[in-house]
């Protein structure tokens, strides 16, 4: 059997886990959820026997029950030749991907109080399959890394220098790893080197952002400190007036309430005021339902006006790219982004928008649009897994 590259994405709750082999085809994934609550629960894609776990299963022992299954069914052969990992902030310690080692470690540490929700379990699923695995290599692959490259004007805030000097306050960005696949997938599409393309990435999932890449190069991208900065999201605000936290706080609401709601009630389900899921949205706004109407709207208006600003960044623009759960699949909004988009130049071809992927390698723009447009699946688990075998020399 071919050797195994672990990917290892660790959330508050759950573990997902994909086995690429050392041609970097995925081979398995599994998904272990509700953990620390007394129905944790797991499974192997694909199986429909569920993997069983203690309740209240803690992230250790979830990792080793996926692993024990994936072994007893033949998916993977003794240890792992390295081993990938998912960490949401890197700061400004992290340019690119790097191995784990006490030095990495520490300096993960550092970063969690910019990502408390996030760093503190990816390091708890770092020492987790560290135990397991004690002499594979551990790669971690950072949300953040990628825009390390924003220049000053881009990630600074118009706040007093001590807030960055001292506090590390800055617009750092997230989904890197997806909008760094968007800029390589569009390049091959294009007939194009990675390091030739310009592109705005729109990665539209529960959460949302939107980079502008020059050749190949982050310059600009949509969330900030943290991932509640810009576009409207599932359950995220994105932008709002910072003066609400002093206002809301005169009605009685205090900071930490108005950052739970900003976080977890508002986007599209605070618009809606029923779900966060944008395909359940349309089906609300097809039958009538106006505040999904509404939803649909705000969120695409707020990314047309974003797609503009990102173009602010750009010298040229070989594509505007749309990826995630929502860019891959919902031609609707795609369609009301770019209505918003015709003085920029942008056009769809519809039928094109409809049926995008199985004909066009994805383009889905007129002959008429002055940019490209296309629709690129999204696949950060294959990049996690090519920076576990670079880095770990696998060959
Ligand atoms: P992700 O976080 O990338 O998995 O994306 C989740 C979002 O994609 C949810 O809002 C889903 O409703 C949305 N989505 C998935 N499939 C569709 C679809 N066919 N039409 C509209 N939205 C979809």
């Amino acid at each position: 059997m071919d050797e195994t590259i672990l990917v290892v994405n660790c959330g508050s709750s759950s573990i997902k886990l994909a086995l690429f082999n050392t041609s970097h085809q995925k081979t398995a994934s599994a998904l272990a959820e509700r953990l620390n609550n007394p129905d944790a629960r797991a499974r192997i894609d694909g199986d429909d026997t569920p993997v069983s776990l203690p309740s209240n299963s803690s992230h250790q022992q979830a990792l080793q029950a996926l692993v024990s299954a994936f072994e007893e069914r033949g998916l993977m052969n003794g240890k792992p030749v390295s081993i990938g990992h998912r960490v949401v902030h890197g700061g400004e310690a992290f340019r690119e991907a790097a191995l784990i080692d006490a030095h990495a470690i520490a300096a993960m540490e550092d970063c969690a109080p910019l990502a408390p929700l996030h760093n503190p379990v990816n390091l708890i699923g770092i020492e987790a399959t560290r135990t397991l695995f004690p002499d594979s290599p551990q790669i971690a692959v950072f949300d953040t890394a990628f825009h390390q490259t924003l220049p000053p004007r881009a990630y600074r805030y118009a706040l007093p220098e001590q807030f960055y000097r001292d506090w590390a306050v800055r617009r750092y960005g997230f989904h890197g790893t997806s909008h760094y696949f968007m800029v390589e997938e569009a390049a091959r599409r294009l007939n194009r080197t990675p390091a030739t393309t310009s592109i705005i990435s729109a990665h539209l999932g529960n959460g949302c952002s939107i980079t502008a890449i020059e050749d190949g190069i982050s310059k600009d991208t949509s969330m900030g400190l943290t991932p509640l900065e810009g576009l409207v999201m599932g359950t995220r605000s994105g932008d709002v007036d910072p003066g609400l936290f002093d206002y809301l706080a005169s009605r009685g609401v205090s900071a930490s309430e108005t950052h739970r709601v900003l976080n977890q009630e508002s986007g599209l389900l605070g618009l809606s005021g029923q779900t966060n899921d944008m395909r359940s949205l349309c089906e609300l706004a097809d039958h009538g339902h106006e505040p999904s109407t509404l939803a649909i709207d705000v969120f695409c208006y707020r990314l047309a006006k974003y797609v503009g600003a990102m173009m602010a960044s750009l010298n040229k623009l070989d594509a505007l790219v749309f990826t995630g759960g929502i860019g891959e699949n919902s031609a609707r909004v795609r369609a009301q982004t770019i209505q918003h988009l015709k003085l920029l130049g942008f056009t769809l071809d519809a039928e094109l928008n409809t049926h995008h992927g199985q004909v066009s390698e994805g383009h889905i723009s007129d002959a008429d649009s002055r940019f490209p447009v296309l629709v690129i699946p999204t696949n950060e688990e294959l990049v996690i897994a090519r920076e576990a075998s670079r880095l770990a020399n696998v060959n």
